[in-house]
């Protein structure tokens, strides 16, 4: 064989170590490719964009696959809907010129689904049939000779497939070793759930259209949930207020459309380590806020510290020339010592994570100040600074 799956059967007659070598050889393109495209689906913003990734890449990278789908069960259609061109939803741009996203997605029942896969939820590779074809690849013209079905799954459910067809007859056949392609399906998988959920946010006018993250509407929301489960379990919880250092000279000085850049490179540095329950939001302007729940101030801090750090040392590109930014953070913890004195949590932790930052511009910027709310003293403050 020699296409884009990890090759694994022995040629009869053949001299075993010459086989192995050709197979490691071609492991090693394959998983070389396989990462590439797998880098690209990571980093797709939409689910046109996942699927033109996968469409245009796949036979691009490995010629002899002809032809490239990803099937769904979409039984709402939601997926079909995020795929059609030309809506007025505030999509961020097509995908890639070549491909049309829409003849690449084909909708499935669940018992199609199921009897693609009726022995195990392995891929399955073998000969294409009419009836195959007119499934899975509907819009292509010409007969297809073989096909690799990687079934996707995502939380032990069966959501679809990926799949690659030939026009040759025996590229892709039974008894392959298909370790490679299960890794691709299982990035596959998880990059659609990744680019639906995205997607659902941002049309439900809770995103932040600029950068990508939650909006102060979204942020609100999750709070009061936050609030209220630490009422019921007392786990403490990190509120972060972070403001771009001299943010206005940055416009002035390259432009606004520079500025934009620079917020949503922050936005991306500022969300790259989060944990599952963290939250980032664009409060507005060049300001953002954090929620780190189950995280105690001494631990929000040191995390406020490494994202300054990382702000500081990056060089942020749009300009002419690499840009430098700072940005200071002001940390607050909701903790079992927290005492509102009649305020409403939320509205406390606001107050606590402002004056911080407020402290932190004042004694120079770029730095992170946390107020110690467990000393129940307002104007006793630890500085942190990342000069
Ligand atoms: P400081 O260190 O005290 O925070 O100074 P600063 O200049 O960052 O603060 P200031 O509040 O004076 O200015 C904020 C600037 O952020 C002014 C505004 O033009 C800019 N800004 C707000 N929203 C956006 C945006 O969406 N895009 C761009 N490019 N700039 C924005
Ligand atoms: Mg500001
Ligand atoms: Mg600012």
């Amino acid at each position: 064989m020699g296409g884009a799956l990890l090759a694994g059967t022995a040629v009869p007659g053949q001299p075993e170590l010459d086989v192995l070598k050709r197979q490691i050889r071609e492991n090693e393109r394959i998983w070389a490719g396989f990462r590439n495209i797998e880098l690209g689906m990571i980093g797709a913003q939409s689910l046109r964009d996942l699927v033109s990734v996968a469409a245009r890449d796949l036979p691009r990278t490995f010629p002899r696959v002809d032809a490239v789908t990803l099937a769904c069960f979409d039984p709402e259609y939601e997926l079909t809907r995020l795929l059609a061109p030309g809506e007025l939803d505030g999509r961020s741009g097509g995908g890639p010129d070549d491909i049309d996203p829409t003849t690449a997605f084909v909708n499935l029942t669940q018992d199609a689904l199921r009897t693609l896969f009726p022995a195990s939820l392995k891929p399955r590779l073998g000969p294409c049939d009419r009836e195959l074809q007119s499934l899975l690849f509907p819009g292509y013209g010409r007969p297809l000779g073989s096909v690799a079905l990687a079934p996707l799954m995502l939380r032990d459910q069966l959501i679809g497939c990926l799949n690659q067809a030939s026009l040759d007859r025996t590229h892709f056949s039974p008894g392959t070793a298909t370790d490679l392609l299960e890794h691709l399906a299982a990035v596959t998988a998880m990059c659609v759930d990744n680019a639906v959920n995205h997607e659902r946010l941002r049309l439900s006018g809770l995103m932040d259209p600029l950068t990508g993250v939650a909006n102060r509407r979204f942020f609100e929301r999750r709070l009061s949930e936050e609030i209220e489960r630490w009422f019921r379990r007392q786990e403490p919880l990190v509120y972060m207020l972070v403001d771009i250092d001299h943010f206005k000279q940055v416009n002035d000085r390259h432009g606004h459309k520079v500025g934009d850049r620079v917020l949503q490179q922050v936005a991306e540095l500022l969300g790259r380590d989060l944990r599952g329950a963290d939250l980032l939001a664009r409060y507005g302007g060049e300001e953002f806020m954090m929620l780190l729940p189950n995280t105690g101030g001494p631990d929000g801090v040191r995390i406020a510290d490494r994202l300054c750090r990382a702000v500081a040392g990056h060089r942020f590109e749009g300009g002419e020339a690499p840009l430098a930014v700072t940005v200071s953070i002001g940390v607050a913890c909701l903790d079992r010592s927290s005492e509102f004195a009649g305020q409403s949590p939320a509205a406390w932790l606001f107050e606590r994570a402002d004056a911080a930052l407020y402290e932190a511009k004042q004694s120079g910027r770029n730095r992170v100040v946390a107020d110690r709310t467990e000393t129940r003293d307002p104007s006793d403050t630890e500085k942190y600074s990342a000069d």
